[in-house]
């Protein structure tokens, strides 16, 4: 990313002048959403509905994100998602405000994965420069570490000096070290754990556990496959037997709640380490509740690990906000000084964790779009934009525009024709973005000595991060759609005997790879984030009305979404949606280019991403070593360079200029 200032100037010649504006497109002929006051990012669309159940408010509440990714400028071409972090700033103000008048607790919570997703946070150096600082703008009463701020020392560093210094005790890192350079010792990032009291006199005890991320355990998925050396991740094993933590534990202080908050899956069959985490604070303290929240996963997800004990998992990219209530504090079990039994007035938690539970503590969890109507739904009696809005609210949008517009985000390089997606259509299918991935690799990545030799090109789905919605290809997609940088090594000349079925035998690998190990979760999941079924809209009934061509309507036609089903059942979305479609996908893609009608006959160059070098070397067998591989065009050319190059000089992609819309 580093070099995109020069390409971004080659690329701008050429693009018409109307598309250097970053307002020329969204729903800019249906103005059914005028705006009022400036929220949301310029051209964002809103959704078309919304929620229709007020949130359930108990004793005490929760407010979590997690894997947000950067995405904090909102989902500029997806009406589920448009809102901005300015907006849920707003959001979270008048949730606190409401919690007050109720006599509750509210606390807002994150769980990491801060960077990689979008150019709001990559197009920086270093990356997430800027959007750490509009992250900063919200409120949060505990965060804690995502692996993605441990690929690099540099993205470390600037956790262990920013994020982490700025957020004092509230920022956990129980099980997370660096070394730190001025005393040559590793250090925790942040706090172990913290001990305070709730606004209403809750003891609770918080830890911060990243599941067991290491080098060791992640093996080749990407170029930097583990933690930075100057960090160490403790596992969750042995942190429950250090001291600190039994002398936490088997502290004299009585404890009303304990807070677990992970970059961490919530259930152990995803790979999950809170269940140890658990087990051990089961064996000091049998009964008190034990709240998680999780993430890294980007699923929405809850479950019950006992009767006084529910975890949360909030999705991914700013899609979700998650919600959890709950009540059944008394003066005989805490020393809780707020509302008893519930706060009057509005819906409270009433489901038990466990059907025979013998606990006083029930629970309710929602999870909620990311979007303004959302938004001003559960900002009671705030639903007009000038009610909603807060300064601090106002002034994170307008900083989120200031950025994007430094950073030239906007900036326009073609016009993508329909939608496509990672796994909402199959793999082959013209609506699946794979094929259209393989076409650009076969037409873009040429070394032009060799531009007449027969050539295949292979990649890794898990590099691609999310789909492209029809609308502005911008500046800002590269980042979202394929924002790691892998060199492409080649080998010359390779009989076709081996070159043709190199990708076979290489997603065969995969899937015997994932059979040892029982799963492919541990590879894909653990080491770099999973794909998750993607959420765009679809050409179903009712697309038309997810962007833009807004009409009232008695009767809602649903958007396609979320549709989770969790341990408490299937009405955990604060929004009905219709159900996305999800194809899995192989491990590898590949483009092939200069071959006749006859394909393969004589030889083939073989091109693939650097860091698969190994396991190509050993399925073309001994007759090939390292000495065989080279760069295909130069160390500096990258996965993430021939998708703009590509946008850029296709017809399908120019066709649309200028009058391109999302709509
Ligand atoms: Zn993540
Ligand atoms: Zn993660």
């Amino acid at each position: 990313m580093r070099h995109f200032g020069s390409l971004l100037l080659g690329l701008a010649v050429g693009v018409p002048s109307c598309l250097a504006c970053g307002g020329c497109y969204g729903p800019t002929s249906h103005v059914e959403h005028v705006r009022h006051v400036k929220r949301i990012q310029p051209g964002a669309p809103n959704a078309t509905y919304g929620p229709t159940r007020a949130l359930e408010w108990g004793q005490v509440n929760f407010l979590h994100t997690t894997d947000t990714h950067g995405w904090l400028e909102g989902h500029l071409k997806e009406g589920n998602y448009g809102a901005d972090w300015g907006d849920v700033v707003s959001f979270t103000n008048h949730l606190k405000q409401q919690a007050g008048n109720m006599g509750v607790d509210l606390l807002l919570v994150d769980t990491g994965d801060l960077h990689d997703g979008n150019g709001l946070s990559d197009a920086t150096t270093p990356d997430a420069e800027l959007s750490m600082k509009v992250f900063e703008r919200l409120n949060y009463d505990l965060l804690t570490i995502g692996n993605h701020e441990l690929y690099l020392a540099e993205v470390a560093y600037q956790t262990f000096d920013g994020i982490a210094k700025l957020w004092g005790d509230k920022y956990l890192t129980s099980n997370v070290q660096i070394l730190n350079p001025s005393t040559n010792k590793f250090e925790y990032i942040g706090k172990q754990y913290k001990f305070f009291t709730t606004q209403h006199g809750l003891r609770v005890m918080a830890f911060g556990i990243l599941f067991d991320f290491t080098a060791a355990g992640c093996i080749r998925r990407l170029k930097v496959a583990g933690n930075t050396n100057v960090t160490i991740v403790t596992k969750a094993k042995e942190m429950v037997t250090q001291g600190w933590f039994k002398q936490a534990l088997n502290s004299t202080e009585p404890v009303d709640m304990f807070l677990l908050l992970g970059h961490n899956a919530v259930r152990s069959s995803m790979g999950g380490t809170f269940g140890i985490i658990h087990d051990a604070i089961r064996q000091a303290h049998p009964r008190t509740p034990i709240q998680v929240f999780g993430g890294h996963t980007h699923i929405r997800d809850f479950a019950v690990l006992d009767e006084s004990s529910t975890a949360l998992e909030s999705g991914r990219y700013c899609e979700t906000l998650g919600w959890v209530s709950m009540s059944g504090f008394s003066k005989s079990n805490s020393a809780w000084t707020g509302i008893s039994p519930n706060p009057r007035g509005v819906p409270n938690p009433t489901r038990k964790a466990t059907a025979n539970s013998t606990s006083p503590f029930v629970y309710s969890r929602r999870y909620l779009d990311w979007n303004r109507a959302t938004l001003e739904f559960h900002a009671v009696g705030k639903q007009d934009d000038k009610e909603f809005d807060y300064n601090s609210g106002l002034t994170t949008t307008a900083e989120i525009t200031k950025h994007r517009s430094q950073l030239n985000l906007a900036e326009v390089y073609g016009c993508t024709p329909k939608d496509y997606c990672m796994t909402c259509a199959p793999f082959d299918s013209p609506d699946n973005i794979f094929p259209l991935l393989s076409q650009a690799l076969a037409e873009v990545v040429i070394n032009e000595t060799r531009k007449d030799i027969p050539r295949y090109l292979i990649s890794n789905t898990g590099g691609i991060r999310f789909d492209m919605h029809k609308g502005p290809f911008t500046y800002d997609d590269f980042f979202i759609v394929s924002p790691f940088r892998d060199a492409l090594l080649y080998i010359p000349e390779v009989p076709c005997s081996k070159a043709a079925t190199l990708l076979d035998k290489l997603n065969k690998a995969g899937a015997s790879q994932k059979r040892n190990i029982g799963s492919m979760r541990v590879e894909r999941d653990i080491c770099v984030d999973p794909i998750v079924a993607p959420l765009m809209a679809r050409d179903e009934p009712g697309h038309g009305h997810a962007f833009g061509a807004v009409t009232r309507r008695q009767v809602v036609d649903l958007v396609p979404g979320y549709t989770t089903s969790d341990d408490f059942g299937s009405d955990g979305d604060d929004t009905t949606h219709s159900r996305i479609p999800n194809y899995s996908i192989p491990d590898y893609f590949q483009g092939a280019a200069g071959f006749g009608a006859e394909g393969c006959t004589g030889t083939a160059d073989v091109v693939f991403v650097d860091f698969i070098e190994k396991d190509v070397l050993a399925i073309l067998g001994s007759d090939y070593s390292s000495s065989n591989v080279t760069y295909y065009i130069s160390s500096n050319y990258t996965t993430q360079d021939f998708l703009p190059q590509f946008v850029k000089q296709s017809d399908m992609f120019q066709a649309g200029l200028p009058n391109c819309t999302i709509a």
